[in-house]
């Protein structure tokens, strides 16, 4: 028997965060900085012209709204930036917070849960895993349940058995996060309209850094456009999720998820050819980073010679979108003593510096100390003579790359002027994915000569006016996000692992 469209009652639920196993433990009162909607709210926010809430959220509502008639039962949606492992208490109270809700919300006849699924506890590797089985023992085998997740996604075993189709972003940086939302919700219709789904899965021994990872040009662009080139009417989706190597988990690996609608044997086909594509491929997912003395020249060269294009720098180790501090200074530091010029470097997250500058005011002159109170390994202090250019509240609305749209707020932020290098101070942790960043602080990035942007590759999106591929380099700096596995000090992955162990080796899975 179907239900009539409009008496369909469809839960949403998520939780968003990629975890660094390096990073400090992400805690509750990091989600409810960033996003925590409960019930009704949800669906508020999803429908405002900028809401505050993962984009592919908003998109499933406006699908769904579209499609016809529906009843929503928003039930939690939170997401922290990207930290360390979630505290584990808070994780129990927020899923058992979940159940209770989708208990009292039943009957419900189909589910969309929104996670990144990257995510570890500090009592578990698999908290993504954990939440997908509690949902599926309360909602039953018969009730769809569609998931959508990030292109970093560690996905488990007990998540790709507790959900009927996944799907992962197809973009890097993740500019389709709208685009799978409103697929989700395409998909979970056709689910509780009748249609039956058949995932099989697999995993590699293969865990690339995630500047080998985008999806313009190279092996897993190739390996992707391969994936929805393989869509044949009896298959429902294909993801082929890179993974976050920085979470150190078992569960870490390129994964390949196929869904069909007429039997495991399709879904399995498609699989095992692009898990035999991605191997193949392995070699070509070692990229050569930039060494800073290298950067540092090619910023005062630009400097000085205002033929040369100008260029964009990646610090790739310190990438607030990956867990890292927003907050090291040896790029800066480099560049300050070299007297490099014309250079804008943001965001650099330091709360009591963007206070000072706040107190001093606009125009004033002090000594700027970087990371004055800090205890962070990688984030040591910094010291140079500084004048406020400009101060901001840090509320925005992202206008171009993967937040365009979308409501962010760095805290209260700083433009200073370190002489010839300008730096936009932030509050809140949030990698400069966004030009908005600098323009709110009054700042012309077509003018500058050389730009640092704290993003290892977001920044792609939303600087690509200003900057072509030819023109952007990633260095190779010290931090939480080192693209240079090498220096990583792994604990938890599957080992032997590519690229760390160079002759691993993948037995191909037997299916029966
Ligand atoms: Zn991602």
């Amino acid at each position: 028997m179907t239900i009539p469209a409009a008496a369909r009652r469809i839960a949403i639920l998520g939780v968003h965060l990629e975890s660094n196993a390096f990073a400090p433990v992400t805690r509750e009162a990091d989600f409810r900085s960033l996003c925590y909607l409960e019930g009704d709210a949800i669906m508020a926010e999803a429908r405002k012209p900028a809401p505050a809430l993962p984009a592919e959220v908003a998109a499933f509502v406006g699908e769904m709204d579209r499609l016809g008639p529906w009843t929503p039962v928003p039930i939690l949606v939170t997401g922290a930036e990207p930290g360390g492992p979630i505290d584990g208490r808070f994780f129990s109270s927020l899923l058992a917070d979940i159940r209770a809700r989708l208990l009292a919300a039943r009957p419900l006849h189909g589910v969309y849960i929104s996670n990144h699924g990257g995510m570890t506890s500090t009592e578990g590797e698999d908290p993504d895993g954990v939440m997908f089985e509690a949902v599926r023992q309360l909602v039953g085998v018969r009730v769809p349940i569609v998931s959508t997740l990030d292109l970093h996604a560690n996905i488990s075993e007990r998540m790709a058995d507790n959900a009927d189709v996944l799907l992962a972003y197809r973009t890097n940086p993740h500019v389709d996060q709208r685009e799978r939302g409103a697929e989700a919700a395409g998909v979970l219709t056709e689910l509780m309209d009748g249609a039956k789904s058949f995932t099989a899965f697999i995993r590699l021994p293969l865990t690339p850094a995630s500047v080998t990872l985008l999806t313009a040009a190279g092996p897993y662009a190739e390996l992707i456009a391969r994936g929805q080139a393989l869509k044949t009417q009896e298959i429902i989706a294909v993801s082929v999720v890179g993974g976050f190597v920085f979470s150190d988990t078992r569960k870490n690996g390129l994964a390949i998820v196929v869904s069909a609608r007429d039997g495991l044997a399709s879904a399995r086909r498609v699989a095992l050819e692009l898990a035999r594509q991605a191997w193949r491929d392995r070699q070509r997912y070692l990229k050569r980073l930039t060494p800073i003395e290298d950067a540092v020249r090619l910023a005062v060269e630009a400097g000085r010679n205002g033929e040369k294009p100008a260029i964009i720098f990646s610090d790739s180790g310190d990438n607030p979108g990956g867990g890292g501090g927003g907050n090291t200074a040896e790029l800066l530091e480099a560049l300050y003593w070299a007297e490099a010029k014309r250079v804008l470097l943001g965001v650099f997250i330091d709360p009591p510096l963007a206070a000072q500058a706040h107190k001093a005011g606009a125009g004033a002159r002090f000594e700027a100390v970087f990371n004055r109170a800090s205890t962070d390994r990688f984030a040591r202090r910094f010291k140079a003579p500084a004048k406020v250019l400009a101060l901001h509240d840090g509320k925005c609305i992202g206008r171009r790359g993967l937040w365009a749209g979308q409501a962010l707020d760095l805290g209260p932020s700083a433009a200073l002027d370190l002489g010839g290098i300008t730096v936009v101070v932030g509050s809140r942790r949030k990698q400069a994915a966004d030009p908005i960043f600098f323009e709110m602080m009054g700042l012309d990035i077509a003018a500058a000569r050389t730009v640092v942007v704290k993003s290892r590759g977001h920044f792609r999106a939303g600087f690509d006016e200003f900057f072509g591929p030819e023109q952007v380099y990633e260095v190779d700096t010290a931090g939480l996000t080192s693209p240079n596995l090498d220096r990583v000090p792994f604990k938890g992955l599957p080992r032997p692992v590519f690229p760390l162990d160079p002759d691993t080796r993948w037995r191909e899975p037997v299916f029966r």
